[in-house]
């Protein structure tokens, strides 16, 4: 469907939009809140913003319980290096997740290529 194409009421225009996602992400790789209180903030931030689309969507909470790349999708735009801020290749991005995903995220340290530092 054409995004221009005329609805006939909310059921329509909510088949056309996008989900919002906030993404809580720590500082600490290793730490994460625990159930308990990750639910207080998603009740919490339900105050806030109640229903921006009033289109009685619904707030969910997504856990991850061990340390996992969260994508951000079609909105990415780049990727520097923590250590010098160059951009870096989201292919080497890539490869680099494939390359541990069998053995998982704990080890997050790795040498950047643009700068060859150690991070
Ligand atoms: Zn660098």
């Amino acid at each position: 469907m054409p995004l221009a194409a005329p609805h006939d009421g909310l059921d329509d225009l909510a088949g056309l939009m996008s989900d919002n996602v906030l993404s809580v992400i720590p500082t600490d790789s290793h730490w994460q809140p625990g159930h308990e209180q990750a639910d207080r903030a998603r009740e919490r931030l339900a105050q806030f913003a109640p229903d921006p689309d009033r289109l009685d969507s619904e707030l969910t909470a997504e856990w991850h319980e061990t340390i996992t790349a969260v994508d951000c999708g079609a909105n990415l735009e780049r990727i520097t290096c923590p250590l010098c801020s160059a951009a870096i290749d989201t292919e080497w991005w890539g490869d680099l997740l494939e390359e541990r995903s069998d053995e998982g995220l704990d080890d997050l340290a790795t040498d950047v290529p643009r700068c060859g530092g150690h991070t």
